[in-house]
């Protein structure tokens, strides 16, 4: 009995150690057990963290960097401008300052329609300006223009600041000036040449956003200034064409803001670039004959600018001859790539 209970305990006692050592060895899985959940858990989570954050970040440089270009539907009424078609290309920055607001025929503004005070029906932009479009390689966004085909069907007579830094005013939009021999009326023209050059731009893979792709908008100069600045455009083309009191004057020219201007000090050099390189290649693909460059302080398109910006002169269409072959299409194509090639040249070379 003795030595039975001997044994007997001594069997308890082993069985004692055996259920702490089992209950250790239970201890320790759990606890192995449980910290591999967590670690799982964290990995889990930090995986996930990475994905997302990888994924959202172009996300929002595509919201942001696009940003500007919702901001075509204006919420509020448009109306316009005195032609600033009656640029008066060649004169001397002084010689423009002291340019009276109406000179030539093309400031002229017959059209006496009341502006409409319907809400701004902005057409479908077009495709390119609402994605963000990126290299592929270091992610550098592709520069953007935008066109502005100068002028709409009716002008509006509303005054509207000339620019931040003066108190002078200018109607916001006109409709611009008209054929003599085709009786093409010049917003027409301006759009049917900016469409062909929005194709040429875009088949040299440059991203084009456009003010207007219908005559319907009431859209004033300074609104489309500001669409420029919105959507942050390596350059702004302003369309235009010009008239004169004399048949006779012809020619093309390009402007752009005066450096005399504080509020466009900013972007004149680099608006003087693209000026002079889209007058060479315009020169150089019509042939045609031209009155040069010229800085202007006077126009609110270029003074609510925060943007590089330039306004082509494509010709006069108080002159018959130049009226016409304005209207040609092989012509017009001409323009186009002209254009778009001095663009090209300063998207590669003083653009961004
Ligand atoms: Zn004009």
């Amino acid at each position: 009995m003795c030595h039975k209970r001997q044994s007997s305990l001594l069997s308890n006692k082993r069985s004692d150690r055996l259920k702490v050592m089992e209950a250790d060895g239970k201890g320790r899985i759990r606890i192995i057990y449980w910290t591999g959940a967590v670690m799982l858990l964290l990995l889990l989570i930090m995986l996930c963290w990475s994905l997302f954050s990888s994924r959202s970040w172009p996300q929002e440089q595509a919201f942001y960097s696009s940003s500007g270009l919702p901001a075509l539907q204006l919420p509020e009424q448009r109306t316009d401008l005195p032609d600033e078609a009656q640029l008066h290309p060649g004169m001397s920055e002084q010689e423009e300052r002291q340019a009276a607001p109406s000179g030539n025929g093309a400031e002229n503004d017959t059209d006496t329609d009341a502006p409409s005070n319907k809400p701004v029906q902005l057409p479908p932009v077009f495709p390119g300006q609402t994605d963000m479009k990126r290299d592929g390689e270091g992610g550098i966004e592709v520069p953007l223009v935008m066109i502005d085909p100068g002028h709409q069907r009716k002008g509006n007579n509303e005054p509207e600041p000339v620019g931040p830094d003066t108190n002078e005013t200018k109607p916001k939009v006109s409709s611009g000036t008209m054929g003599v021999r085709t009786k093409k009326p010049e917003y027409v023209l301006n759009l049917e040449v900016s469409e062909r050059l929005k194709d040429e731009l875009t088949a040299r893979g440059i991203r084009v956003a456009m003010t207007r792709e219908t005559h319907e908008v009431n859209l004033s100069n300074k609104q489309r200034a500001e669409l420029g600045n919105d959507a942050r455009a390596s350059l702004v083309v302003r369309i235009h064409a010009d008239g004169d009191a004399s048949p006779k004057t012809r020619g093309l020219s390009v402007l752009y803001p005066s450096r005399a201007v504080p509020a466009t000090k900013a972007v004149a050099e680099k608006s003087f670039q693209a000026a002079a390189f889209v007058l060479e290649q315009l020169q150089l693909a019509t042939g045609s004959s031209n009155r040069g460059l010229a800085a202007r302080t006077d126009l609110s398109g270029f003074n609510w600018s925060k943007v590089p910006v330039i306004l082509v002169e494509l010709g006069f269409m108080t002159n018959p001859e130049e009226d016409v072959q304005l209207s040609e299409p092989d012509y017009q194509l001409k323009l186009a790539k002209g254009i778009a090639e001095g663009i090209d040249r300063f998207l590669k070379t003083g653009g961004e």
